[in-house]
């Protein structure tokens, strides 16, 4: 396995951050994971677009173009072999003696890549569908940035391992926000796909723009708005999105049956769609 560690691929073993980085000390930096599916990256294009959005957000130079970054993926994938799984990137304000404000101009940014390799086609999980509970939303107020400050779901996340469940709904003033590292959508009892509209509460999923891409073509109303934990359970369908779970359907909130207990047909649609796109290479 090999990591991309500041323009050089080294061996997974030698990879070494020093302690004065600011990822580290201050979680200063941002990431962005794409999916491999039958060697080909999955939609490189909008996930290096976030990338771009969430580093000129907090005042770091994107690195890379994105024809670079890709080139360098590419490179990555094929070096560890991976067929299936995910690119992790993260780039971080860099290395310098810890304080607040930002280091001196001109110290690079610190620049991370890896793959995981990670079943997505066949995910057991997928064909049973999963279950999910709800947490409050603990997080700061600018969601849209892809920051790698995760604590809040980490504390979501571990809730939700901790209950024998797949994800966790972060709920704020009663509604839905999204899931710990997933975008949250229902399928109302008169067939609407509601998920929440973008803005500083959310991040913007790039798997929730694809999906909403086919769930248009395939004739679904769809409203973005907010819901609330109680019309969630009431919904005929739930599903989550995100480039790992690609479409997961979702079975129980809270420990209550969505629909009939088992991942519905809209869901099912939207997944096997979605994975014939990214097999094709048609969501580049
Ligand atoms: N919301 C949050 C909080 C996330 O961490 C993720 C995963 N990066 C998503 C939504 C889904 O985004 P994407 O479809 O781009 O993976």
């Amino acid at each position: 396995r090999t990591v991309f560690l500041n323009g050089d691929f080294v061996p997974f073993e030698e990879a070494r951050i020093p302690v004065m980085d600011r990822g580290f000390l201050f979680a200063d930096g941002i990431y962005e994971v794409a999916a491999i599916i039958d060697g080909k990256l999955v939609d490189e294009v909008a996930h290096l677009a976030r990338l771009d959005r969430s580093l000129r957000a907090i005042e770091i130079a994107n690195p890379y173009t994105s024809e670079e970054w890709i080139a360098l993926m590419r490179e990555l994938a094929a070096r560890d072999e991976v067929r299936e799984g995910l690119v992790y990137i993260e780039v971080t304000r860099g290395v310098a003696e810890r304080d607040f404000p930002f280091p001196p101009e001109g110290t690079p940014p610190t620049v991370v890549m890896f793959t995981q390799a990670k079943r997505i086609l066949g995910a057991p999980a997928a064909e049973k569908g999963v279950a999910v509970i709800t947490v409050p939303d603990l997080r700061w107020k600018r969601r849209d940035i892809k920051s790698v400050a995760l604590l809040a779901q980490v504390l979501a996340k571990q809730e939700a391992a901790r209950a024998g469940v797949s994800e966790a709904w972060m709920v704020e003033d009663g509604h839905v926000t999204e899931g710990g590292s997933s975008t949250a959508f229902i399928i109302t009892p008169d067939d609407r796909l509601v998920t929440r509209p973008l803005s500083n509460a959310v991040l913007p999923g790039i798997t929730r723009i694809a999906v909403m891409q086919l769930a248009r073509e395939m004739q679904l109303t769809i409203e973005e708005r907010l819901f609330t934990v109680e019309e969630a359970l009431c919904a005929r369908e739930a599903f989550y999105t995100s480039a790992s779970a690609i479409v997961m359907p979702v079975v129980t909130i809270d420990g209550k049956a969505i629909g009939d207990g088992s991942p519905g047909p809209m869901t099912k649609r939207l997944r096997e769609v979605y994975l014939a796109l990214a097999r094709d290479g048609a969501l580049a």
